[in-house]
């Protein structure tokens, strides 16, 4: 466990009136002590009060996963027959707010609520961890350039023509993709969106048996996690890049000018002090000015860390001001269905020097013979 995080997120609790934070399932639990609960109908449970020490409450054919660290959190082992809520709600004791894990399944929310003194109050644990988790730290940082490097390859692979495209289908690209993705060092694949042609109006295209044809441009958005331990340390990826199968039709070619410059502007504009909706605003305005406001029909980007999608989020309405660590994709798009789509996606640091865009693959429409 990282000692410096649990005592910030103490801090936040005791800024917030929050008495006690509960993480489960989802990022917050191996962002503070290094250990990701199973998805299991058996729950594990950080029972984290602001003062006095944290509990995991792990099941027993689990523990043997959990890193003991001494003087930081007990771990609380239970058998099948014992009932873990009964378990968590005796460690939690009468309490007046508790910060419950976004992601927490329903079954337990559900169930810690009965079991609870019925004056309790829950908010999301994600107003403690979630600004956060979106400062981060150096070593955070590298462990974001380490997997941005390695997304970085397997997009050069795209664009220098080494991944067959033309006569497969968008599925068997996405696997191609994602084995990639692992041999570049990912410990998981996330996603892997290969959209074909008008396929890729839709932003989040699952991949399918539509068969890649000459002419057509292929938008390709992949990423994935690496191991914890080591360098990526349980970090995300996320790219985008398209590719046009011969030379674009001038209308494509037209989109995709505005598009880049839409990205880069938006890139530029991610300095320390600029709120997070300003940026979502440069790269709109560029987009709109040119007559495509319409067809960008998502926000502009999202934090990214030990998760794909995390604060702080590039969206008009967030206020929020960039610092100095903070984190996030700067990905806007422009669809026209029923005929084409594009995105173009970097991961970005606001940093003190200024945004440090960490992919640094080829960012304009790359023609392949492939
Ligand atoms: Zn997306
Ligand atoms: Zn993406
Ligand atoms: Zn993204």
């Amino acid at each position: 466990m990282d000692a410096a995080r649990l005592d910030r997120v103490r801090a936040a609790m005791a800024e917030q009136g929050v008495d006690l934070v509960l993480l489960s399932v989802g990022a917050d639990l191996p962002w503070l002590i290094g250990y990701e609960a199973m998805p299991l109908e058996r729950l594990t449970m950080l029972v984290l009060p602001v003062d006095g020490e944290a509990t995991l409450v792990v099941p027993r054919l689990e523990a043997p996963r959990v890193v003991p660290r001494d003087g930081v959190f007990t771990i609380r082992p239970f058998e099948e027959a014992d009932d873990p809520i009964e378990i968590v709600a005796g460690l939690a004791g009468p309490v007046g707010t508790v910060a419950i894990g976004d992601r927490t399944w329903a079954r337990f929310v559900v169930d810690l609520q009965h079991r609870m003194a019925a004056g309790t109050a829950w908010r999301r644990a994600s107003t403690v961890t979630g600004p956060l988790r979106a400062v981060k730290e150096p070593a955070e940082i590298e462990a974001l350039r380490h997997a941005a490097a390695a997304a970085d390859r397997v997009a050069a692979d795209l664009q220098g023509g080494e991944i067959p495209l033309v006569g497969r289908s968008e599925a068997e690209v996405s696997a191609d993709i994602g084995r990639r993705l692992l041999a570049e060092g990912h410990g998981r694949v996330n996603f892997a969106i290969v959209a074909a042609g008008e396929n890729a109006a839709s932003p989040h295209h699952e991949p399918g048996g539509r068969v890649i044809r000459p002419g057509e441009v292929v938008l390709c958005d992949f990423g994935g996690t690496f191991f914890p331990g080591g360098e990526g340390a349980g970090y995300c990826s996320d790219i985008t890049r398209c590719v046009s199968l011969g030379e674009p039709p001038t209308e494509v070619a037209e989109a995709y000018a505005v598009l880049h410059e839409a990205q880069q502007a938006a890139v530029a504009a991610a300095t320390v002090g600029t709120p997070c909706e300003e940026v979502d605003g440069v790269a709109r305005t560029i987009i709109t000015e040119a007559g495509y406001g319409d067809r960008f029909i998502h926000r502009t980007g999202h934090g990214i860390g030990v998760d794909e999608h995390e604060d702080p989020y590039v969206v008009g309405g967030n206020r929020t001001p960039l610092v100095n660590g903070h984190a996030f994709s700067v990905e806007p798009g422009i669809y026209t269905p029923g005929s084409w789509g594009m995105r173009l996606e970097d991961i970005v640091v606001a940093t003190d020097a200024g945004p440090d865009a960490l992919n640094r693959v080829d960012h304009t429409l790359v023609v392949v013979d492939a």
